[in-house]
């Protein structure tokens, strides 16, 4: 099962940080009983009924070589994680692929969670680097007023957004916003205020990384279910919604945030008369 797909001339490519733990389903989606897992437990669950969420960041570059190197999302970070007690495997997966930090041009946040930004800044002892110290990163206006204001202080953001303001190239972003040709970003709010898609278009193709928009591939077909980290479900629910339509109408490649391994990247098919995922 794939692990990279072309978009026209542009190759996106999983890059592998860390996986969590496996938890009760009940405790991410509160809202959903049990039972309604049932027709999707043998490609959302374990054997056990427990859901995880793999860690990652995705890679895009032109199949040519030239142009950008553009990182969408850092993963947890270095860790050791706490359930492991191993660390976050992101620079190991970028290096597999001849990719050492210092060439990312950019790095896109999808959202300000701390599994999405974990390896955007490097501490040592007190002081903080950017672990990619030529790229411009980009970070969603939305999301950053929002966890910059005292009420909303969150710990990952402070270690892994803040200092981007005095250690980086930071852009603040708003709306549709050109990365590099043919890669920008398209909002989705209400996973986090600023929650944001990745846009990669190249000959006539549409490939979409798609951040948190879904957390389980149940939720393909039940688009009302929302896990418990989404800021605001009124708003996260017509976002997903209103992207997967799209993507099915328009026969979009989608690679999620934390499907598993291999079957992380698909198409939106209909099936019954509702949508489904079918991973390429
Ligand atoms: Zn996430």
């Amino acid at each position: 099962m794939a692990t990279r797909a072309t978009i026209g001339e542009i190759e996106i490519t999983t890059i592998h940080d860390h996986m969590s733990a496996w938890r009760n389903p009940a405790l991410v989606f509160p809202g959903v009983p049990a039972s309604a897992w049932d027709p999707y437990r043998s490609i959302a669950l374990n054997e056990k009924g427990e859901w995880r969420s793999v860690w990652r960041g995705h890679l895009i570059r032109r199949v040519s070589g030239d142009g950008p190197l553009v990182l969408v999302d850092a993963g947890m970070g270095p860790g050791p994680h706490e359930h492991t007690g191993k660390p976050g495997e992101l620079l190991d997966s970028l290096a597999a692929e001849g990719v050492p930090p210092e060439q990312i041009d950019a790095v896109v946040t999808t959202h300000c969670h701390g599994d999405h930004i974990g390896w955007n800044v490097t501490w040592e002892g007190d002081a903080p680097r950017s672990t990619f110290p030529n790229a411009t990163y980009h970070i969603a206006r939305n999301d950053w007023e929002h966890y910059t204001k005292p009420e909303n202080a969150n710990e990952a953001f402070d270690r892994s957004v803040r200092p981007l303001e005095s250690i980086a190239k930071l852009e603040l972003v708003s709306g549709e916003h050109e990365i590099a040709p043919g890669i920008r970003t398209l909002p989705t709010n209400g996973h986090t205020p600023g929650h944001q898609c990745i846009l990669v278009e190249s000959d006539g193709e549409t490939g979409v990384i798609t951040g948190d928009l879904f957390h389980s591939v149940a939720q393909i077909t039940e688009q009302t279910w929302c896990p418990t980290f989404d800021w605001n479900t009124e708003m996260s629910t017509a976002s997903r919604i209103s992207l997967l339509a799209r993507a099915h109408r328009e026969g979009w490649v989608v690679f999620s945030g934390h499907l598993y391994t291999g079957k992380s990247i698909g198409k939106i098919v209909e099936r019954d008369e509702r949508f489904a995922w079918s991973p390429i």
